[in-house]
């Protein structure tokens, strides 16, 4: 089943194409990378899938349902999740709290408790349940960001560039992370980093200058030509 659909999907600013005709297929239980060089229009892609930026034209099909127009908040209801490039955490309440906040999205009473506790344990947070958010380190707020996604149990989770600025040894733990994951959960990656891109994506959608250059396994994507050329610079 496909889970998330675009068709001719375009963002036009002025005379430039950020995004331009993207026709985009996710089935679900998918990992799926969207990788692209600076400027190629992943941003702004991910952008029009969870509302915030609004298509010059081209629709967005979420479980069947058409969603162009609909409002970020009615989309995150009908279950999709992201994190952002840049952390959105509150440091200055606790990491339950924090979760908490995005559970009481869907859930209320002593659920949200619960919830909270299984996302945590998710991501591996679960002994940092009592901490103050701002105490914990970059990634483990960067966790804990995925863990506010997964506590509303999405059928979609995007991931905005989630290992930027980790340690390599918190690469290594998100790439288990991801994997982990995706037994339960859609995901789309947008993601600069390669070798966690080859190690956890299904599929692999380049983006080159708004348009997709290319997708398919990860192994056809390392080895394609117009790929190389474009992106991994070793063509
Ligand atoms: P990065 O990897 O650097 O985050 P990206 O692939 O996410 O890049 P976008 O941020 O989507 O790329 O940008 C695509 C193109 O659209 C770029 O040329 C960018 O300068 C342009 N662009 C993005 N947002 C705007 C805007 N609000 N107004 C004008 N141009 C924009």
């Amino acid at each position: 089943m496909t889970l998330l659909s675009t068709r001719g999907l375009t963002k036009q600013y002025a005379g430039l194409h950020a995004v331009e005709d993207v026709d985009f297929d996710l089935p679900q239980g998918q990992v799926r990378a969207l990788i692209g060089p600076n400027g190629a229009g992943k941003t702004t892609f991910v952008g029009m899938l969870c509302g915030r930026i609004a298509p010059t034209r081209g629709t967005v099909i979420f479980d069947g349902k058409d969603i162009s127009t609909l409002p970020a908040h009615k989309r995150i209801a009908l279950g999709m999740a992201y994190t952002f490039q840049i952390t959105s955490v509150f440091a200055n309440l606790g990491v339950a709290e924090n979760v908490a906040l995005a559970a009481r999205r869907r859930l209320q009473g002593a659920a949200v408790q619960d919830a909270v506790a299984d996302a945590l344990a998710q991501v591996g947070l679960g002994d940092r349940i009592d901490q103050t958010a701002g105490d914990l380190s970059y990634g483990h707020q960067r966790l804990l960001e995925i863990a506010m996604g997964l506590v509303q149990k999405p059928r979609l989770l995007i991931l905005d560039e989630p290992t930027q600025g980790l340690a390599e040894s918190e690469v290594a733990a998100f790439k288990t992370l991801i994997r982990a994951l995706s037994d339960t959960t859609t995901i789309l990656l947008i993601e600069h980093n390669m070798s966690v891109v080859m190690e956890t994506a299904d599929v692999i959608t380049v983006l080159n200058f708004g348009r997709v250059l290319a997708e398919g396994a990860p192994s056809d994507i390392h080895a394609d030509a117009a790929v190389q050329a474009a992106y991994l610079g070793t063509g």
